[in-house]
């Protein structure tokens, strides 16, 4: 037996859950968010609570529905008519929200607030309405980041199935760091109406059905994003600015710079509120004053330590490389509940504030005009001893399970003539597949198993690969 098959035996192995045959090898390097395979998968499995499917009474008169599809939709109930905040993704989910909402109160729908744009919030908003025209809410800006970068939807598009690991097998799907896997999208947007109303950029504050409350604008995740207040209930209405896991400052599906400063200070603005209980746009509400306002404190922190650690870093003359390695949750909040990188990551959000504030360039002469891959990767084999000699390296790497090196060598030797690519590209299915047991961030896990799969069934040119 060669060793590539031992490899790429044990790489497996990890995946399905049994004992890793090889111990980690000293020097191997662990992203932030990697750890034993067991451990990857307790964590996923336990934070599947957070969108356990059921109705929360969060006051006396606030019901959240979680877990009917990927987002979260509230029922605000009045005097004579109740409010919806977000209407999930389509009719279909949205009708099940509905009829849950009903055991509560079937009064008339008398408004509907949009927190934002994306499509898992305002998609099924006719299916909480029988012949009822409410007023419709919104920010001035809303729609803003629908329709952003379209010239490259077709590569949006795949890296989107692959993040939210919509093409995955039951067995290797786990969840999307905060929803569930598997959710039916067939019916995507059909249920969306337009905005009636518009909240000006001072916010707004009305009475609907007796219900005294106020929006806030509050960029953060998209800029058209904005919170509910309820000042009597004091009960707070995040949208997606807040959930329980560290929040997606960057997308890796693909999208433009999220403003990091903003969203921080979005959070501080709810936190400053003081609210009883916080509403986020996915995962479980959060109840008592104590819990909600630190939660919301401790969120905005975090955020803006990132920031700032990758500003200074930014200025002492660091790249994102070097960056996104340095840059940690500071020790008091990195094992809060509400921080785990179930779905965004402290790595990624560095690279996208360096991109964000400076662009692609990272100030060194070198990477002005680094050389082309198979230029790079034939001097790669040159230093190695040759092709041979840096295949065996490659080898080497998923033996030792070192996943991340290994990957690395592959995409060199893929661009040798003479090398061996079929194995190059086993090597990289298997290397990723040991990368995807140890995640417990969903995005990177989800990615890394579907890429995998792509590769295996030859879903990918040999330029991809
Ligand atoms: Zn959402």
């Amino acid at each position: 037996m060669n060793t590539t098959i031992v490899s790429l035996f044990t790489a497996r192995s990890c995946i399905v859950g049994l004992t890793c045959v090889f111990a980690l090898t000293a020097g191997v390097a662990r992203g932030q968010t990697q750890v034993e395979p067991d451990t990857a998968l307790r964590m996923l499995n336990a934070q599947q609570q957070q969108f356990q499917r059921g109705v929360v009474k969060v006051s006396d008169n606030v019901f959240t529905a979680v877990g009917f599809h990927g987002a979260n939709t509230s029922m605000i109930v009045g005097t004579d008519g109740v409010i919806i905040v977000d209407t999930l993704f389509g009719p279909a989910s949205a009708s099940n929200a509905a009829e849950a909402f009903r055991q509560y109160s079937d009064k008339p729908v008398k408004a509907i607030i949009y927190t934002h744009s994306h499509g898992d919030h305002i998609g099924g908003a006719s299916a909480f309405l029988s012949d009822e025209q409410p007023d419709i809410y919104a920010t001035e800006t809303f729609g803003s980041a629908e329709g952003v970068n379209k010239a490259v939807d077709p590569v949006k598009q795949k890296r989107n199935v692959r993040q939210f690991g919509r093409k995955l097998s039951a067995a290797e799907s786990t969840n999307r760091g905060v929803a569930p896997a598997g959710t039916d999208d067939s019916d995507r947007g059909k249920g969306f109406l337009p905005p009636t109303i518009t909240v000006p950029a001072g916010g707004l504050k009305t009475t609907i059905a007796g219900v005294e409350l106020e929006l806030h604008l509050a960029p953060g995740e998209t800029d058209d994003a904005l919170f509910v207040w309820l000042p009597k209930e004091k009960v707070l209405l995040a949208g997606d600015n807040f959930y329980s896991s560290f929040p997606n400052l960057y997308a890796i599906r693909g999208t433009a710079y999220r403003d990091v400063l903003d969203w921080s200070e979005s959070v501080a603005k709810m936190a400053a509120l003081k609210p009883h209980a916080v509403v986020p746009g996915h995962t479980m509400p959060i109840r008592g004053q104590e819990a909600a306002t630190t939660a919301l404190k401790d969120y905005s922190e975090a955020i803006r330590s990132v920031y700032d650690q990758t500003v200074r870093g930014i200025n002492a003359g660091k790249g994102p490389d070097q960056l996104a390695h340095e840059v940690k949750l500071p020790e008091h909040l990195k094992d809060n509940p509400y921080l785990i990188q179930f779905y965004g990551t402290v790595p990624h959000a560095v690279r996208a504030i360096y991109c964000g504030l400076l662009g692609w360039y990272d100030g060194n002469p070198t990477t002005l005009n680094p050389l082309e891959p198979r230029t790079k990767a034939k001097k790669m084999a040159e230093l190695a001893g040759g092709t041979q000699a840096l295949t065996k390296q490659m080898e080497a790497a998923l033996a030792t399970q070192d996943y991340q090196w290994a990957l690395e060598l592959a995409d060199h030797v893929k661009w040798l003539p003479d090398a061996d690519r079929q194995l190059a590209r086993k090597v990289k299915v298997a290397a990723l597949r040991g990368l995807a047991a140890r995640e417990y961030n969903a995005p990177n896990r989800n990615y890394y198993l579907s890429y995998a799969n792509e590769l295996e069934t030859g879903q990918l040119s040999e330029l991809w690969f």
